[in-house]
């Protein structure tokens, strides 16, 4: 009896338990489908960061490059990277914004420990931070939420710096697996971060802050090569120049006698910020010797590098260091090539600048001296 109805009860109940079933089925596959396009998300991400980690322009572009495509790719109003500054002793995590420091902790405070040790991301209202003066000053910023810059080494966690995303520009405030997504974007970015400084390191000179020798002769193979394919491809009159100017400071040597060697490296590190204040953006300056100094200068003629040269020797010339009681400056002579009218490859081009640096020696230094043409062989 009533055996009908019960049928009628079980067949609604299977009927139910499919329909929940389809829609949990549905809610995993959902679920999956957006895990796969977050991991393709970071993984792309991953690479492209990655990739640009020795964007040759430098550390500040390639974060500028980092916190565009965090932008873009999360749909928030804004991103920044809280880099390590060293202020004197006081190392601390500051943010830039226009050139101006809009917001700074300090390195070992309580908000950067609290971010270390919580590990991955989290927003600026909730544990651990929201307590912290920190969270209040960063949400004034319109920042919401943090994720440590995590760089795992020698079993030990080092944090590199902070990234700050602003208000999600579509869906509702970030979810746990977002969050966690920005956890590992952190530990991208820091493990990049930290590539692109090791670099940096490798090709700068410590004493001066241009470029090392190994650095210049790559730029310079490279801007030859460069010239050498563009060069008269489309116009057949059209000629790509590589300019290379060689500077060697005058009487260096009595310098160091006189007043010692620190004394002297405060001369070089003098003349190095006075090369680097008056070339342009896209000259490359080296440290290729003791006290010689190399600068390639791309798509500038014979007739510009001379005249450039000249605006350096002027450069270095009225430059001082200041002694006790004193001040100290120094001159220097320099010679100018230009690729292809002096010479067709690297060494040559070397060569002869070098040559002509030497003929400004022996007319009397403080002067600039041009190369005078390819010689016959
Ligand atoms: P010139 O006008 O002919 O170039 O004379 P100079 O004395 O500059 O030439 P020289 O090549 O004889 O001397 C270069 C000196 O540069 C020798 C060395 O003591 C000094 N020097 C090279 N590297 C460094 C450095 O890193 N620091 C300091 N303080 N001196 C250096
Ligand atoms: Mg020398
Ligand atoms: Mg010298």
């Amino acid at each position: 009896m009533g055996g009908p109805a019960m049928g009628d009860v079980a067949r609604d109940r299977a009927a139910a338990d499919a329909e929940a079933l389809r829609a949990e089925n549905h809610r995993l596959e959902t679920l999956v489908r957006k895990q796969e396009l977050d991991f393709k998300t970071l993984l792309e991400m991953a690479n492209a960061i990655n990739e640009r980690s020795l964007d040759p322009r430098g550390i500040e572009a390639y974060l500028i490059y980092i916190c565009n495509a965090v932008r873009g790719q999360f749909g928030v109003t804004k991103a920044h990277v809280l880099r390590e500054a060293m202020d004197g002793e006081a190392r601390r995590f500051v943010l830039n914004e226009r050139g101006k420091t809009v917001f700074e902790c300090p390195r070992d405070g309580e908000f950067a420990r609290a971010l270390a040790l919580a590990r991955g991301a989290v927003p600026l209202s909730g544990d651990p931070v929201a307590n912290l003066p920190e969270a209040a000053q960063l949400k004034a910023l319109d920042l919401e939420t943090v994720a440590p810059l995590l760089r795992f080494a020698d079993g030990k966690a080092e944090l590199k710096g902070v990234l700050a995303i602003g208000r999600r520009l579509v869906k509702a405030p970030f979810a746990a697996d977002d969050l966690q997504m920005f956890g590992l974007l952190g530990s991208i970015i820091a493990i990049s971060l930290h590539n692109a400084e090791l670099h940096r390191k490798a090709i700068v000179d410590n004493l001066t802050q241009v470029y090392s020798r190994g650095h210049f002769d790559l730029a310079m193979e490279a801007e030859i090569s460069r010239a050498e394919r563009y060069g008269g491809q489309h116009h057949s009159d059209e000629v790509r120049w590589v300019s290379l100017v060689m500077m060697d400071i005058d009487h260096f040597k009595r310098v160091n006698d006189t007043h010692g060697h620190p004394v002297g490296d405060a001369v070089l590190r003098m003349v190095a910020k006075a090369l680097r204040q008056t070339v342009r953006k896209s000259d490359v300056v080296s440290r290729y010797g003791g006290e010689e100094f190399a600068l390639i200068a791309p798509e500038t003629n014979k007739e510009e590098a001379i005249r450039m040269a000249e605006r350096l020797r002027q450069r270095v010339a009225a430059e001082a260091v200041a002694l006790a009681g004193q001040s100290l400056s120094v001159t220097a002579s320099f010679g100018v090539a230009t690729y292809p009218n002096d010479a067709g490859d690297l060494r040559g081009l070397v060569a002869a600048a070098d040559k002509a640096l030497y003929a400004a020696k022996e007319r009397g230094r403080n002067q600039v001296v041009a190369a005078s043409g390819r010689e016959r062989a």
